[in-house]
């Protein structure tokens, strides 16, 4: 691949065409469009709460308008296998599209490209200077962003005013703008090239069907070895040594060879997207792409119900230890619970309890008959059963049955068992 006068001279006197729209134009839409979207969520307010917020000190995730305690991890693990699910089958289809067009490290890289010196030049010190000032700013906004998904923002502008951000919220922030500093001004796309786990799977997960940016080697002829690929690389690689470890699929190589094959009168895409390299054929179902999309499809079957299975209030009830069953004159048998309920809910509750003694011929009365509580309340209270009639002395299994009726909601029922003691007559 060398440059011929010939050829050097179709690329000055060549008529301009119109361009097309660039990728970097639509790179540029599709990460901003995904900026905004992480950078709002945290300030988009659903039923009361942020959007999408791990709340540490209450032990809550708060997603989209429902509040999932500690002891519903298994909703984040429907989750988290969804979206690793979904990442695979993405890569397998439309190979590093996470990396180019998605990935925070690339989009914090572009925005602050400033602290490099644009191609073919040597560094200059304002703009390096510039550069680190603009990398600043973008590190401390990025990591506040980050901490807005544990302090909601009103809480972290309002404690930030107040200087009482403290060492979690904090430190938190003020190391992780540090390390962001550290990585935007100095390491850059290095990261990718070297650290990044994700890139080491490449190998791995692309298939000879995948999406990839790719030089067409049957064309080698149109190749004016101008070097506009290689100097626009942010990697540093020759995309036409083949596909390679390095490469984040960004297309800043198609861009830079696009006008040149305009120029020089020769067909497009002499770099391009192409389905597993120049001359490969589209094929979306395959075995892996099938048992991705099966592993998917489970995830998120997984995830609907978890989440639509989900108990609105939480119950549990225990033998209350400062009290002892006992008779009363009446024949009545007494024994006290000790109960705790959580509204999980964002909207208040009604909840009925009831208990079936299982005992034939007993009637039974329970103390309080229902209990109102608040979005969000928990309520530890003692339950007081009374049962009259027959039954033998000794410990009998119960079962406590709660009706909940969320306001316009729907209505759930349960039962949780628990032991109901006759003592001897006296
Ligand atoms: S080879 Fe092309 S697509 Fe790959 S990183 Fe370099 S410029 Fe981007
Ligand atoms: S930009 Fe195109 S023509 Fe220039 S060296 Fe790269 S592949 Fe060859």
């Amino acid at each position: 691949m060398t440059t011929s006068a010939a050829e050097a001279g179709k690329v000055r006197a060549g008529p301009p065409e119109r361009a097309p729209v660039s990728f970097r134009t639509w790179r540029w839409l599709a990460l901003g469009a995904q900026a905004l979207v992480v950078l709002g969520l945290p300030f988009l307010r659903v039923g009361g709460e942020s959007a999408l917020r791990l709340d540490i000190p209450a032990g809550k995730l708060h997603a989209f308008g429902a509040s999932f305690a500690v002891d519903e991890a298994f909703v984040v693990l429907a989750a988290t296998l969804l979206l690793t699910a979904l990442f695979l089958l993405v890569t397998v289809l439309f190979g590093r599209v996470w990396c180019g067009w998605s990935c925070p490290q690339t989009l914090l890289g572009e925005l602050t490209s400033l602290v490099e010196p644009p191609p073919g030049h040597r560094r200059r010190p304002l703009r390096r200077a510039a550069g680190l000032a603009l990398t600043a700013l973008v590190s401390a906004v990025a990591a506040a962003n980050l901490v807005w998904y544990f302090v909601a923002p009103p809480e972290f502008f309002g404690r930030l005013a107040a200087g009482t951000l403290g060492p979690g919220a904090g430190g938190g922030w003020a190391i992780t703008a540090g390390l962001l500093f550290l990585d935007l001004a100095f390491v850059r796309q290095t990261f990718c090239a070297t650290v990044c786990p994700y890139a080491k799977l490449q190998g791995v997960l692309l298939d000879r069907h995948s999406l990839v940016v790719a030089y067409d080697h049957r064309r080698d002829a149109d190749c004016i070895d101008c070097l506009a690929c290689v100097r626009v690389c942010p990697t540093g690689i020759d995309i036409r040594e083949g596909l390679q470890l390095e490469c984040i699929a960004c297309a800043a190589c198609v861009d830079a060879c696009e006008p040149v094959m305009r120029r020089v009168k020769r067909a497009p895409n002499l770099i391009g997207y192409f389905h597993g390299g120049p001359g490969g054929r589209r094929r979306w179902l395959r075995p892996a792409t099938l048992a991705l999309g099966g592993l998917t499809a489970l995830a998120l079957a997984l995830l609907t119900g978890a989440v639509a299975g989900r108990a609105l209030v939480a119950v549990t009830v225990s033998a209350d230890a400062a009290f002892s069953p006992r008779r009363a004159g009446d024949a009545n048998v007494i024994n006290a619970f000790d109960l705790v309920l959580e509204n999980r809910s964002r909207a208040g509750v009604e909840v009925a309890l009831d208990l079936d003694a299982g005992l034939p011929g007993a009637v039974v009365t329970l103390r309080p008959g229902s209990v109102s509580l608040a979005p969000g309340e928990i309520r530890r209270l003692r339950l007081v059963a009374s049962v009259r009639g027959p039954a033998a002395a000794g410990t009998h299994r119960a079962e406590l049955l709660t009706v909940v009726h969320a306001a316009g909601g729907p209505t759930q029922r349960r039962s949780d068992p628990l032991s109901l003691i006759v003592p001897e007559p006296p």
